[in-house]
């Protein structure tokens, strides 16, 4: 299904016509992706070095693990040890690399290091069946991820709410994709046009970005996740940019739908309410988080313990993961990529999540 799509003479077609559109362009041209899936296709397939030099990709802030605020993840850690300390021995879940991401006080990772039982799972549904399981411990996902993520976290949530276990308890730290692009347009990041998450629009559909090109007049592609589908929202940026136009146009046809996936929203509206939410190096957006609604709060842990956490540091000192969040630099302008900041050894969370801009540089040996 996805050969076409990795099809190297279609490539090097689609990148000739690129080519032939710049070439009388008078300026530089700078597209933004908000998605870590995007920046790995870009990176892995060489993209950015197939381009002329006057069209340039940004990578936005497409790393929920990222972003994720390093007080929850403390809270997270004070929360199991107040439960331990009440004799419930809470077992905590999360994704690979929500589980390493660095704090001040630690990660997930080092949680477990002192004894506690926190368990990296592939999806929501293992925290589940770890709470059928074991129905005298409270098992709380600690829950990360854009739309896409809280769609299954939704789903799950409807399963509980109508049938138990009633140990299972979620954190939720999911977050709204175009809330950050809005923020990151208000304070002044400067981009020609928006590739938008194929994935993240399953979701929110086509009408979910209707917004941005209306109220801020920037051009949008919503694209697929293959080396020709990012060649082409490139190519139709380049071509909506010269014409003058700013509309929104759906690449990724074989999954995404105007309306998106109504079922899922109905389901994530049944479930949470918007919020303003803090964005790790970004600070708080406006309605850009999701919260469990009231009638919900049961299945929030944080009714249950909600220890005070004090105001943390986003990033050590010389991470420049903001800048790399907002669009304002590239892994390769910090001093720390690849010297002292590695997968193993991180500095920042961009280095750590498999969707953060340095893990995705740094996996591929871009080091220009
Ligand atoms: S290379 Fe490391 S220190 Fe530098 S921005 Fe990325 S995560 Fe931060």
């Amino acid at each position: 299904m996805f050969e076409g799509f990795r099809d190297r003479r279609l490539a090097q077609e689609i990148v000739r016509k690129i080519r032939e559109e710049a070439k009388d362009l008078d300026r530089t041209v700078k597209f933004m992706h908000v998605c870590g899936t995007h920046e790995d296709t870009v990176t892995r397939s060489g993209i950015r070095s197939l381009l002329p030099k006057n069209v340039r990709i940004l990578s936005g802030p497409g790393c929920p693990v990222c972003i994720t605020p390093v007080e929850d993840i403390v809270k997270m850690q004070e929360i199991v040890r107040e439960a331990y300390e009440d004799g419930d021995r809470m077992i905590v879940t999360t994704f690979g690399d929500m589980y390493r991401i660095p704090t001040p006080r630690g990660s997930l990772a080092d949680l477990k290091g002192e004894g506690y039982d926190v368990r990296v799972v592939y999806s929501i549904y293992d925290a589940y069946r770890f709470a059928k399981e074991n129905p005298d411990r409270t098992v709380v996902h600690f829950s990360p991820g854009f739309e896409t993520t809280t769609a299954p976290t939704a789903g799950m949530l409807k399963v509980v709410s109508e049938e138990g276990p009633e140990n299972f308890k979620i954190y939720s730290v999911h977050r709204l994709t175009p809330p950050a692009v809005e923020l990151l347009i208000r304070q002044g990041t400067t981009f020609d046009g928006l590739i938008d998450p194929g994935h993240v629009s399953t979701i929110t559909g086509v009408k979910g970005w209707e917004h941005i090109t209306r109220d801020y007049g920037i051009p949008q592609v919503v694209a697929g996740f293959e080396p020709v589908d990012m060649l082409l929202a490139i190519l139709y940026l380049l071509r909506m940019v010269k014409a003058g136009e700013a509309r929104i146009v759906n690449e990724y046809t074989r999954s995404v739908r105007y309306e998106g996936n109504v079922t899922a929203q109905r389901l994530i509206d049944e479930f949470f309410e918007v919020r303003d939410a803090r964005w790790r190096a970004l600070g708080v957006i406006p309605k850009s988080g999701l919260e469990l609604r009231r009638e919900w709060k049961e299945l929030e842990i944080r009714t249950y313990y909600n220890p005070e956490v004090p105001k943390l540091p986003d990033l050590e000192k010389g991470c420049l993961c903001g800048a790399v969040l907002r669009g304002l630099a590239l892994p390769t302008d910090c001093p720390h990529f690849g010297k002292t900041c590695t997968p193993r050894s991180p500095v920042g969370p961009c280095m750590v999540s498999y969707e953060g801009t340095c893990s995705i540089f740094y996996k591929y040996g871009v080091l220009f």
